[in-house]
């Protein structure tokens, strides 16, 4: 059952007769979805979110007790998150800057390292490491306060584009007309699929063991990542209050057993792996979360804007394009999107709608780049250290000391890493 959270005006009964036209629904009420909600709201066009999971608002997080969904959140969300007026209002009692990154190679030498540096980047921080639901509590306030802005708590079942803009049809039987639809609606996204935008998608065959921890020694504000033998990856992100999150990358078949570990068999597991390093660093770790796992997959779409001949949709974040973890980038990156959107879309000139393929070819074209190149080194790095020949074993670990040793490379890959956010 559908249910209009604000303002009654935007639920159009079925078959209404005069269907009122709205400038943009933005179709998914996850992050992507969220901000781009808002800062389209800002703007000052119309806008309609829908999703079926709006119905309440997130609860913030409290309690030393952290949520399963932790994130690194890259300084180009910052800029958004405060170009949107909402990064001074996020609790950062409960985000970690990262200062440091750490990433160990899988042959256990003391020279197969990579360190990543703020201070060497001259950055005040590298990332931030936070709850998903810090983020989402934050920007569900703002979004109660948008005047232009109307929530409906529903799915939508399919679209119909036609020369002026695309009619949304709802699980409920009732329909929206809007000039522009954003498809924010995930990795499976049910729009990508109705508009016929192809993917090409690849299953990494792993799954995502995420846990957080509370360590005995000081995290010093650093996020690890070793590269283990067989192709597995375990990442150890800082929080607040000496605690870290894991992401540890391995087969599904591992990730079930590794579910099914206590406290004890952890102990143990950390002391077995990555030469111990893991333990020697954050000291004795205690679970403080109940383990999860994600499947990991590559997915992207053949086009951001659809359909071919009349584009009315733009996709951004999951729907666009997904990624392997190891990076700590998918949501950035989907971030990203909703920035260049909003930019092009502020900037566009007067006789212009919203809609205006010049505008959507734009966002297209301006998103290229930084997706492919994020999506080709997460992939490459991912493949590089599941190889097993022995040559790809020695490449690899000479690889990252190498890096390491040259001020230059490191220099680009933060510059990456850090990702940057389009407004002005
Ligand atoms: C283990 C793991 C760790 C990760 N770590 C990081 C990290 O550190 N940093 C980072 O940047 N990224 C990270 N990511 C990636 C990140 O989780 C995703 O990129 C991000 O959550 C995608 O957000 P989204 O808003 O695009 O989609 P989603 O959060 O999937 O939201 C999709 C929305 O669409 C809605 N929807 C679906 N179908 C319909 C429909 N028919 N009608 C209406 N609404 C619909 C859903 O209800 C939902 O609200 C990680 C991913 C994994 C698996």
């Amino acid at each position: 059952m559908s249910e209009v959270l604000q303002n009654n005006s935007a639920k159009l009964p079925k078959n209404t007769p005069q269907m009122r036209t709205i400038d943009v629904a933005v179709v998914g009420g996850g992050i992507a979805g969220k901000a781009c909600a808002l800062g389209l709201a800002q703007l000052g066009l119309q806008t309609i979110q829908i999703a079926p999971d709006l119905g309440q608002t997130v609860p913030a997080p409290q309690g030393e007790q952290w949520g399963q969904r932790i994130y690194a959140f890259s300084p180009s969300t910052q800029k958004l998150l405060a170009h949107l007026q909402i990064w001074d209002a996020v609790d950062h009692s409960r985000m970690q800057p990262v200062r440091d990154m750490r990433i160990f190679g899988d042959r256990g030498e003391k020279h197969d390292q990579l360190h990543l540096s703020a201070f060497e980047a001259g950055t005040p921080q590298l990332a931030w490491i936070g709850e998903s639901n810090v983020i989402e509590h934050t920007l569900d306030q703002a979004l109660r306060f948008q005047n232009k802005l109307e929530r409906i708590n529903d799915a939508v079942e399919n679209i119909q584009v036609d020369s002026d803009g695309a009619t949304l049809h709802l699980a409920n039987g009732s329909t929206l007309r809007a000039l522009l639809v954003v498809a924010a609606d995930g990795a499976n996204s049910p729009l990508r699929s109705e508009l016929g935008i192809s993917t090409t998608e690849e299953s990494y065959l792993q799954s995502a063991v995420v846990a957080n921890w509370i360590c005995t020694n000081a995290h010093l504000e650093t996020a690890y990542q070793w590269f283990l033998p067989g192709g597995d990856i375990v990442a150890m992100l800082p929080l607040p209050n000496k605690q870290v999150s894991m992401v540890w990358s391995t087969s599904p078949e591992n990730a079930a057993e590794l579910l099914k570990l206590d406290q004890a068999a952890w102990t143990e597991k950390f002391s077995s792996i990555a030469n111990g390093e893991i333990v020697k660093q954050l000291g004795s770790l205690t679970l403080n979360s109940t383990p999860a796992a994600f499947p990991l997959r590559r997915v992207r779409a053949s086009r951001f804007i659809g359909p071919d001949d009349n584009p009315k949709v733009a996709l951004i974040g999951d729907a666009a394009h997904v990624m392997h973890p190891l990076a700590g980038q998918g949501l950035n990156l989907g971030l990203r999107d909703v920035a260049t959107l909003l930019h092009i879309l502020s900037k566009r000139e007067s006789f212009r709608l919203p809609n205006d393929k010049v505008l959507l070819r734009r966002y297209e074209r301006q998103r290229q780049g930084d997706t492919s190149a994020l999506l080709w080194v997460t992939d490459k790095l991912k493949k590089l250290f599941s190889a097993s020949s022995g040559t790809e074993k020695q490449l690899r670990n000479w690889g990252l000391g190498l890096v390491n040793r040259s001020h230059f490379i490191k220099r680009r890959l933060i510059e990456r890493a850090l990702g940057d956010a389009d407004f002005e």
